[in-house]
């Protein structure tokens, strides 16, 4: 057998219950797939060898809800409340944005993000046919859309920059590379659109054969002036006019009622837990423990930077790990298991992906990260799941790999011109925002 790169004497972490653990392990790689995953060596060469018997690979992550272009607003306005947040600084910032700044602030969020071992994306911003590009020469998966807004009686598809990014994206990206990249169609939210809109995406997703993504449920203001306005909730009034009938990724689902979380997991869509910015904009805790006892699947995502400030997944992990048990004073609640399942096969479920990625098996796709366990803090180490989730930190990640292609190791990106980044984001983007 041939392999372009095999470890020997790694632990794996296989997110697969047929064998979630592996240690002392040989994992080989050819081209874009996993061909060898044992603890007996392979016989045959190998281009490159690495004997590591402090690395712990497990799936890369994946971040199934984000604005990757809002980096540029890292820190811009926090701790306002959601309302003077949005319209005062938010809104009026973005509308200054350029297609060079947004282009700039999605590079950057792309070195963040891969540095710290995530290697999918469900993106919902605008200019996402240039972040298309940017994510095919970065080497990274991801399910990108603009979601279609309008405030008008009737919706005029032509007057929607959404929807002709939404066109373009279809046409032009969807599958491209092997599946690397889809195009999802979206909305942007329930109270920012009305029916003819959902009818309209909808249709378009059915016809093109796209996931949906969509904000849902994330404030109670939300939840009750939907109920208030159409007598129905904003996940009840989505399905009725057929959002749900292709894949679905929600966004915060926050404020569901258990009605709709049956509805949710009858629909097989996709509940995204986005802990930080949740928690941060003050907009309350979803109900994760009882989503996935319903049968929801349910991933997890930073939401932008500008609201949690930060495009790397491990706080999230680990806020998903805890914050449960100390609200519903359960200690047993999103054992670190669980939220380690959030954030790999999960969200591979939700992109559509997971008979290619989210877990380690040969036949798989080679999407994982290596992590460097000879650090104080993952000593000792009597459970691998328990330190990757509860004291593994990003900076942790040596390698990241995507489809057999190593994306970053040891500091170095691979496929991204760092100093470049840097250069444009504060000399390109920002002027944007401050000059
Ligand atoms: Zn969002």
């Amino acid at each position: 057998m041939e392999f372009d790169l095999l470890f020997c004497d790694v632990t794996v972490l296989t997110v697969d219950e047929a064998r979630p653990i592996l240690r002392h392990a040989y994992l080989g790689v050819t081209g874009r797939k996993i061909t060898w995953l044992d603890t007996n060596p392979p016989q045959g060469r190998a281009r490159r060898t690495l004997t590591a018997p402090d690395y712990v690979l497990l799936p890369g992550f994946f971040n199934t809800h984000t604005h990757l272009g809002m980096s540029v607003l890292r820190g811009y306005a926090d701790d306002y409340e959601l309302d003077t947040w949005l319209k005062k600084y938010i809104w009026p910032a973005e509308a200054k944005l350029t297609e060079a700044a947004v282009t700039a602030a999605n590079a950057l969020s792309l070195a963040e993000a891969i540095a710290s071992g995530t290697i999918s994306f469900t993106d919902m911003y605008f200019f996402e046919p240039q972040l298309a590009q940017l994510c095919l020469s970065a080497g990274c998966m991801a399910n990108l859309s603009n979601g279609a807004m309008s405030f008008d009686q009737h919706y005029d598809k032509a007057a929607d920059r959404a929807w002709g990014e939404m066109e373009v994206l279809a046409r032009d990206y969807h599958n491209a590379d092997g599946g690397r990249i889809k195009a999802d169609a979206a909305i942007h939210a329930e109270y920012t659109s009305h029916p003819e809109v959902w009818e309209a995406v909808s249709a378009f997703a059915r016809e093109k054969g796209l996931n949906v993504h969509v904000h849902l449920s994330e404030t109670r203001a939300e939840q009750e002036a939907c109920v208030a306005r159409y007598g129905m909730t904003p996940a009840a009034l989505l399905d009725k006019y057929g959002v749900f009938s292709t894949r679905t990724t929600a966004a915060h689902c926050v404020h569901v009622t258990p009605e709709d979380m049956e509805l949710l997991a009858a629909r097989q869509v996709t509940a995204v837990h986005d802990p930080g910015s949740n928690l941060k904009l003050a907009s309350g805790i979803q109900q994760t423990a009882k989503l996935l006892e319903k049968g929801v699947n349910v991933s997890l995502a930073t939401d932008s930077a500008c609201a949690i400030n930060t495009n790397e997944l491990f706080f999230e992990l680990k806020l998903a790990a805890i914050l449960h048990k100390g609200t519903q004073l359960d200690p047993t609640l999103i054992p670190a298991q669980t939220a380690l399942r959030l954030a790999t096969r999960n969200g591979a479920f939700a992109q559509g992906r997971e008979q290619e990625s989210g877990m380690l098996r040969v036949g798989m796709d080679a999407d994982f990260i290596a992590l460097d366990f000879d650090k104080p803090h993952l000593l000792p180490c009597h459970d691998v799941v328990s330190n990757v989730v509860y004291a593994a930190r990003p900076t942790d990640v040596c390698m990241t790999l995507c489809k057999g292609k190593v994306l970053y190791e040891n500091g170095q990106w691979l496929t991204l011109d760092i100093e470049r980044i840097k250069h444009d984001v504060k000399h390109v983007a920002l002027p944007c925002i401050t000059g």
